[in-house]
């Protein structure tokens, strides 16, 4: 029997990653100017590196409490009430993990069993689906629209619930449309999973990354009746430019918690300790850094957005993460055709929009969190294709 008959019928099942496939060709290319990873240009802020260097000096190199460190995981408690406004018990409560996506694995294989539905709005991030479909359960992705900024609207989500609905998904400020949502849209989201006994993943991972004084980021894991059904993802990958570090968490009652952490203790055993001690420290000092990335993001999201509309291509104004959305049906090409041409004739990598789900075809996903040079480059090439385009 061929090796390739071998793989599990599950792994067999999913797609590698459109993302990964596209930077393929990016590979060995100095000259391609990228805003296509999604990671902040930042280093990790000097502190947060000092500590995890003079941690290893100490010989901090064993083995960590398979929950995390207890100090690491009291910081986490305080910042949790104080961003979000809910309390986590420190002990039973919180699971340190090796970022948000061993997080979202871990809770994906702890609650779906075979046939298990899950519910995701899309686009949206590239893990949801295979992570879904790797614990045997059914990915049910409903469409958050260009039309709704981006928002999944809880009508849709309504139609897609059946008898074996189990856990809706939701990540806002949405990676790759920057999409967020208001207090009341989220409360009308609660009451259907209250209505429906539905566990809610909720992927935290931008919420610091917001713009705009009009908006004030909720998570619905906030929201009266909610915690009790929520399991709240967070993790130090782009607020503190950590992505190098690994390191994330998972907030839940303690059932959740602990049918997680069962699976962690054998398949990880715990997060790496240096980065622990990194991340207690980013908890007690990073909001200045956190605070000046912000502005920095800001500014360069600005730009891009309104260069985009100036050129044609709609852009919404994503009021966080920092991801900038075009609509490139104009162009008349499929979006992997614009982003391979784009890549081909101006040495612009983006992502097409396809690779976060069907739903994303037509719209590139453009990460800004790139050298503000660079973007005034990008946007040069992106204006001499469409300008080769049109003849
Ligand atoms: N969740 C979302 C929405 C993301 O965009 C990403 C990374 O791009 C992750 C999770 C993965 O985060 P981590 O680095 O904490 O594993």
């Amino acid at each position: 029997m061929a090796l390739s008959d071998k793989i599990s019928r599950q792994v067999g099942s999913i797609p590698r990653s459109g993302i990964r496939d596209f930077f393929e060709l990016v590979v060995g290319r100095d000259d391609v100017i990228s805003l296509g990873v999604g990671e902040p240009d930042f280093s990790s802020p000097w502190h947060i590196r000092e500590a995890a260097i003079y941690s290893l000096e100490k010989g901090e190199t064993s083995y960590t409490s398979n929950l995390g460190l207890e100090k690491l995981r009291r910081g986490i408690s305080a910042y949790v009430d104080e961003h979000f406004g809910v309390r986590y018990e420190p002990k039973t409560e919180i699971l340190v993990t090796v970022g948000v996506s061993e997080a979202l694995d871990l809770a994906c294989r702890a609650l779906i069993d075979p046939g298990d539905e899950v519910i995701y709005h899309e686009p949206c991030y590239v893990s949801y689906n295979p992570s879904v479909t790797l614990a045997y359960g059914v990915p049910v992705p409903v469409v958050a629209s260009s039309d709704d900024a981006f928002a999944v609207r809880a009508e849709s989500i309504e139609k897609a619930i059946t008898p074996r609905s189990k856990v809706l998904m939701l990540n806002f400020p949405t990676n790759p449309t920057g999409g967020t949502m208001t207090r009341a849209e989220l409360e009308a989201i609660a009451e259907l999973c209250i209505a429906n006994d539905l566990i809610v993943f909720t992927d935290e991972i931008y919420s610091e990354l917001v713009y705009d004084d009009d908006y004030e980021h909720v998570s619905i894991a906030a929201l009266p009746g909610m915690r009790e059904r929520t399991v709240l993802f967070h993790g130090f990958s782009k607020a503190f430019a950590m992505t190098g570090f690994r390191l994330g968490y998972s907030c839940a009652p303690p059932e959740l918690t602990e049918a997680m952490m069962k699976i962690h203790q054998y398949s990880m055993l715990c997060a790496p300790m240096t980065s622990q001690v990194a991340a207690i420290e980013a908890l007690a000092n990073g909001a200045p850094s956190v605070a000046k990335m912000r502005a920095s993001y800001k500014a360069r999201r600005d730009l891009i957005v309104r260069e985009f509309n100036a050129m044609g291509l709609p852009c919404h104004l994503p009021k966080g993460a920092f991801y900038a959305f075009p609509e490139i049906r104009g162009s008349g090409l499929s979006s992997k055709d614009f982003a391979t041409g784009l890549l081909e004739g101006q040495s612009v990598a983006a992502v097409p929009g396809d690779a976060f789900g069907p739903s994303g075809e037509g719209f590139l996903r453009c990460c800004y969190a790139t050298d503000i040079d660079l973007i005034k480059k990008a946007l040069g090439g992106f204006r001499a294709f469409l300008s080769d385009i049109k003849g």
